[in-house]
This record gives C-alpha cells, sequence and structure tokens, in this order.
C-alpha cells in the first residue's frame, strides 16, 4: 500500500504516519525528516537545502525528488509505505508516478484551519536526540522541557518561529490546490478534517484502509 498524508504544515502529516506505521507495518517515510538528518550531517545536500529550510521555503524540486527516489530504492518497503512531506508541488506528484509503478493508492488530506496550525506550530518541540514531537499545551513532557525517554532538553524548530510559519503557509497556499487537483482527477484523494484529535483521525484512516486496498 502506497500512502500520501497531504496538508499544511501543522496538519499532523508527521504525527499520523508514525501513528500509522505503527498499527500497519508500512514504512514511514518524511523527506521534512531526511532533510533535516542531511542538515545536521552537513552533507552537500544538507548545505544546499539548509537555507530554503530555515527560510520556510521549498527546497527546489529536483533535489527533493532525487533523495526520495533513492530512499524509495531501499529494500524495506516491501509492504509499502506513508509518504510524509512529498509531493509538495504538482511536478513532484507527477515524479513520483514516474519512479512508482501504477503510481500511489491513496492521497489523505489533512484540512486543517489556520487557527489550528499555528497553534500546533507555535507550541512544538522537539527532542534533539530521538525527534519525538511534544506540544507545550496539548503534549507536555513530564518534566522541566525535557524529553521524557532521553531526559534531553527539548528545543523548538527554527522553522516553527512565528514568521517562518508565515511563510510556510503561503509557500502551502500557493502550491496545494494544483498537488490536491492532480489527485482530485486520479480519484485517489480522501479528504479528512485534520483540525480533529490525532487518535480521531487515526480511526478514521484506519477505517478506510480495508475499502481502498480492495480498489
Ligand atoms: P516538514 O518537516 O515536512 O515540515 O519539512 C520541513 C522543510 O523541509 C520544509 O519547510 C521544506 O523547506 C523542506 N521540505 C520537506 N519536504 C519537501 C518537499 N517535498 N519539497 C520541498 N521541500 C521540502
Amino acid at each position: 500500500m502506497k500512502i500520501i498524508l497531504f496538508g499544511p504544515p501543522g496538519a499532523g502529516k508527521g504525527t499520523q504516519a508514525k501513528l500509522l506505521s505503527e498499527k500497519t507495518g508500512l514504512a514511514h517515510i518524511s523527506t521534512g525528516d531526511i532533510l533535516r538528518q542531511e542538515v545536521k550531517n552537513n552533507t552537500p545536500l544538507g548545505q544546499e537545502a539548509k537555507g530554503y529550510m530555515e527560510s520556510g521555503k521549498l527546497v527546489p524540486d529536483a533535489l527533493v525528488t532525487e533523495m526520495t527516489k533513492k530512499r524509495l530504492s531501499a529494500g524495506d518497503l516491501k509492504n509499502g509505505f506513508i509518504l510524509d512531506g512529498f509531493p509538495r508541488t504538482e511536478a513532484q506528484a507527477k515524479a513520483l508516478d514516474a519512479i512508482l509503478d501504477g503510481g500511489i493508492d491513496t492521497a489523505f488530506y489533512l484540512e486543517t484551519s489556520e487557527k489550528v496550525v499555528v497553534q500546533r506550530l507555535s507550541g512544538r518541540r522537539v527532542c534533539p536526540t530521538c525527534g519525538v514531537n511534544y506540544h507545550l499545551t496539548n503534549m507536555p513532557p513530564k518534566k522541566d522541557m525535557m524529553c521524557d525517554k532521553c531526559s534531553v532538553a527539548l528545543f523548538q524548530r527554527p522553522d516553527d518561529k512565528e514568521e517562518t510559519v508565515k511563510n510556510r503557509l503561503s509557500v502551502y497556499l500557493k502550491e496545494s490546490s494544483s498537488v490536491l487537483n492532480y489527485y482530485k482527477k486520479q480519484g485517489k484523494l480522501e479528504n479528512i478534517s485534520g483540525d480533529q484529535d490525532a487518535l480521531v483521525v487515526l480511526k478514521i484512516v484506519l477505517k478506510k484502509l480495508p475499502a481502498l486496498l480492495k480498489k
């Protein structure tokens, strides 16, 4: 099964992908996570991507597509995968269809209001060691802004700061309709409200999967 999670930053794509991956055994592929790792390792790709990411812009299609193609050719995807954060442009969606035999099965669109997005992103804090996300009010750590598991101080992603969030949202609004229309035309788009609690969204997605597998 090949699934895409699509929606604005803060829609909960990463959270859903993680929960879904645990429930179904599908591999979770996050292009944002791969890029952050490249930046951390100071690789040539990381050096190129850094400036775009820090200012909330999209990393150029050619770089991200090549990186995703490489990840999709790894040997751990026999059962399928959940793509989180890719595609973000129509060009990436087309490139993905060219990479995959028969394209994707379903694109879940987590339609999320701006109010919820801003509330989620401004309160998000991340563990630098294990990468787990917390939230100042919705999911605070047990103690002193430290990761429950790793006991290291949580940090705010530089691109979750207010100005960059605004940029990321406007980039998303500019590119999203073409991606949505692309999958709508293929009859592969499933709308779900991303404003809902993560476990409610997960339940809806899980309920839809068996029927989608039969298509
Ligand atoms: P995310 O963690 O998915 O919010 O991604 C963080 C940042 O990585 C984005 O704001 C972009 O700068 C970059 N990025 C991740 N995925 C893509 C993509 N598919 N196309 C272009 N840039 C991306």
